[in-house]
């Protein structure tokens, strides 16, 4: 089966969750189903074979799939955390949501300087958090090899905001 058809069919869709008007797309029964979870984690690095050495997940979801996508081609996982669980030196990006900011981070000098790194999150919507995810992997003095998420929310314009000309994939786009 093709692998758009098997992740979609396991998708769910909840309106208005977390508020009035979001259409909210859940993953959480493909990461249930074997099969699904499985072609939804090669999927996403296909793209990028050969041209990455370390997989960035964003916390939460993000971890869920470039762990699992890790663990297939053999490459490294560096965990793109929330603010203040990092028990190091770290550096630290903020970004924008609809009310207020919030921050991600990462441990300085976690990969060698120049690592290739493809950063993955379950979806994209306005972009600013892969945005802020791509920012500290170049801060940080690693490559951002690309972007590769389950979902695209194309009309949130995410793929604009994410202006450095980063390559982008998206399995699904809503
Ligand atoms: P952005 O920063 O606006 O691109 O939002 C992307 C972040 O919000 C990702 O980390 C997603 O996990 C989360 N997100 C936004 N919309 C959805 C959705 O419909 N389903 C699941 N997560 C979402």
């Amino acid at each position: 089966q093709d692998v758009r058809a098997l992740v979609e069919s396991n998708l769910a869709t909840i309106p208005d969750f977390p508020e009035p008007g979001v259409l909210f797309r859940d993953l959480t029964p493909v990461f249930a189903d074997g099969p699904a979870f499985h072609a939804l984690s090669e999927a996403l690095v296909e793209p990028f074979a050969g041209r990455f050495d370390v997989l960035a997940g964003v916390e939460a979801r993000g971890f869920l799939l470039a762990g699992a996508a890790s663990a297939l081609c053999g490459a490294g996982l560096l965990p793109i955390r929330k603010a203040g669980k990092l028990p190091r030196r770290v550096l630290r990006e903020e970004y924008a949501l609809e009310y207020g900011t919030a921050a991600l981070e990462v441990h300085e000098g976690e990969l060698a300087p120049g690592t290739r790194v493809l950063i993955v999150d379950d979806v994209l919507a306005t972009g600013g958090t892969v945005a802020a995810a791509a920012r500290l992997v170049e801060r940080a003095g690693w490559r951002v090899a690309g972007v590769s998420v389950a979902i695209e929310l194309v009309d949130l314009g995410g793929r604009a905001a994410l202006d450095d000309g980063h390559e982008t994939f998206s399995l699904l786009q809503y």
